[in-house]
């Protein structure tokens, strides 16, 4: 491409708050074929809250012992839980100490008792039944609710339901990519049923989700559309996503995300508005149609 051709997409880019790296991003752009999205704070506003608290036994004033787990944790999840307990009026301790288990939870000490806060299989692996929540879960995830099963002393005690809204543009935005011939795929540590669901909501098919993937799997997932020969873009804005985005032939960071997700990626998408995409990939092949 010429540099003034370059130049003066990159500055359109910039316009529209999209941000290339370089001008070979711009070029790269319009030979993308497939798009994985990660879910929370890509796909939707990333902003979970609590909906529901169900007492599966004991006293619900241990939920106390809950928000003190979470207190350390960095995890959208863990805010989400701090804020409602903060609600609550609930009174937070520090727990003495505290671990995550990456992809799963966390597991932390308070006051004496030992306290596991995420999974099913966190809590599962741990040896606790977790039978009697099963039913209540299937049905926050069937709502694309994301559902945290929480124990103290290796008893099941909590499960809570935390809700994320999509972002009012990213099903416009994704039928768009659809409609120009690009495969759209979502990628995401949550839970299948609760990925599923918000897949549902955005026109993604359920063939294209990619659920309960490990951080340090999300890269391998970029690596398999690739090996299929497929062009990839990644979008993302976490820590997690940082491997897939400097994987992916194109990554695209969500400008709000991870300062780690910035440096990683390609394009900066500075809104963290999806139809970005699609506004990229146009103005790629426009700046490379000025060139020949
Ligand atoms: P993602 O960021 O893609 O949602 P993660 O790998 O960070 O995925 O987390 C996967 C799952 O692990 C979450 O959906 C949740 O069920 C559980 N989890 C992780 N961290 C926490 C936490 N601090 N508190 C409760 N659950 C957690
Ligand atoms: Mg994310």
């Amino acid at each position: 491409a010429t540099p003034t051709s370059i130049m003066v997409g990159s500055g359109r880019g910039a316009e529209k708050g999209i941000l290339f790296k370089g001008g070979e991003y711009l070029e790269g752009t319009q030979a993308i074929e497939a798009v994985l999205l990660d879910k929370t704070g890509t796909i939707t506003e990333g902003k979970p809250r609590v909906t529901n608290v169900m007492t599966v036994s004991g006293s619900e004033d241990d939920f106390a012992l809950v928000a003190a787990a979470e207190k350390r944790s960095e995890h959208p999840l863990a805010e989400a839980v701090m804020a409602y307990a903060t609600e609550q009026d609930v009174d937070v301790q520090d727990p003495a100490t505290f671990e995550a288990v990456s992809g799963h939870g966390i597991e932390a000490s308070v006051e004496g008792h030992d306290v596991l806060v995420g999974t099913r299989k966190l809590l599962m692996e741990k040896g606790i039944n977790t039978e009697f929540a099963e039913e209540k879960l299937q049905e926050f995830e069937k709502e694309g609710k994301t559902s945290v099963l929480a124990a103290i002393d290796r008893e099941l005690r909590f499960v809570i339901a935390i809700a994320d809204t999509v972002k009012p543009t990213s099903k416009a935005a994704i039928e768009e990519l659809q409609e120009i011939g690009i495969e759209v795929y979502m990628m995401t540590g949550d839970n299948t049923r609760t990925a599923k669901a918000v897949a549902r909501e955005v026109g993604i098919s359920e063939e294209n989700v990619f659920a309960e993937v490990l951080p340090e799997h999300k890269a391998d997932q970029v690596k398999k559309l690739q090996d299929a020969g497929k062009k990839v873009a990644m979008v993302g804005d976490g820590i997690n996503d940082a491997p897939a985005l400097a994987i992916a032939d194109i990554g695209m960071a969500i400008g709000t995300g991870t300062d780690v997700a910035i440096e990683a990626a390609d394009v900066t998408l500075v809104g963290g508005d999806l139809t970005n995409i699609s506004q990229a990939v146009r103005l790629s092949k426009k700046t490379m149609r000025n060139i020949r």
